[in-house]
């Protein structure tokens, strides 16, 4: 469920070690040997800040003095980064200056560590500053998961569904998106009660994490309505994914209500060809595919025409 989170919250933590001294180095290795962690080294400023990036590490551990991009130069971009504003950094100095630590903590720093290493302290700093992140990762991945159903959620959706538009969009690769709806759904919370109702989304969440594909994000969108981003798939690709949802749904006995078989209706919009269209106007056109699927009776896909002539006139 939780596979397209950079890095897993529950993996080995990585530390990254940007210092251009290979003794420190050394002895941050040994240092840190019995430690539950990953040490990755640079060895400058600039290559560190590339690392950083690219590998998203747990911890960032940094040296003031550098020759070619200073300390200080690279935690103001490491905090102005999206993508590692939020990683904790320790900063490593050989001078006990009250002004750089001053700089330092301004900057964003969470500690501040003066060489030589005092070997317990060093530990504990690092241990903390990891737990610390841990947490501050596992709030965030929670506030974007649904607490009923375990899927993603809309303000997940929102961000992914942008950055998939976003990629299509670059790469011209086959992009497709269903809005995906229970028939009837408050027909069957006032029969048989909210527990069968929450039942029924959840049976539905099931689902939509296992007959989807590794890459397909599915997420719970309100009420009782899901989307299925299907990234690399074409809008005919897309139609034989939700056909499997619908089918077996409907086939599904529920034990609260045996008698009463559950359906959904689809409204898929996917193109395999670069087409112009803004993340907003494809879900628009997901959704008005759902309207028609109910339109024509439920129970049924119904598939989005996308033309670039639509996109002018969006
Ligand atoms: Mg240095």
């Amino acid at each position: 469920m939780v596979h397209d989170i950079a890095r897993p919250v529950d993996g080995t933590p990585l530390v990254l070690l940007i210092d251009d001294c290979p003794d420190v180095h050394r002895l941050m290795r040994a240092r840190l040997r019995h430690e539950e962690l990953e040490l990755a080294s640079c060895m400058g400023g600039r290559q560190g800040l590339d690392e950083a990036i690219r590998r998203q590490p747990a911890l960032v551990l940094l040296d003031l003095d550098m020759p070619d991009l200073d300390g200080f130069e690279v935690l103001r971009a490491l905090k102005s980064h999206e993508r590692t504003m939020d990683i904790p950094v320790i900063i490593l100095s050989g001078v006990q200056s009250s002004q750089d630590k001053v700089t330092a903590f301004d900057l964003g720093a969470v500690d501040y560590i003066t060489k030589p290493f005092n070997l317990t302290e060093l530990r504990v700093r690092v241990r903390s500053s990891l737990k610390m992140h841990h947490l501050v990762q596992m709030l965030a991945q929670r506030a974007q998961i649904d607490g009923l159903t375990g899927l993603w959620n809309r303000a997940y959706f929102d961000k992914r569904w942008s950055d998939a538009v976003a990629a299509f969009e670059r790469h011209g690769r086959p992009l497709s998106l269903a809005m995906i709806d229970l028939d009837h759904f408050k027909a069957i919370n006032d029969t048989y009660g909210h527990p069968a109702g929450d039942s029924v989304l959840q049976g539905l969440a099931r689902l939509l994490q296992r007959e989807p594909r590794q890459e397909d994000v599915a997420c719970r969108y309100g009420g009782e309505e899901f989307t299925l981003i299907m990234p690399e798939t074409t809008p005919e690709e897309a139609r034989h994914v939700c056909e499997r949802i619908r089918t077996t749904l409907h086939a599904i006995t529920w034990p609260r209500h045996p008698e009463r078989a559950v359906t959904c209706s689809v409204g898929l919009a996917g193109a395999a060809t670069p087409i112009e269209l803004s993340a907003a106007e494809w879900l628009e056109a997901a959704d008005r595919a759902l309207y028609l699927a109910k339109q024509s009776g439920r129970n049924c896909i119904h598939t989005a025409e996308l033309s670039p002539r639509l996109a002018q006139a969006g």
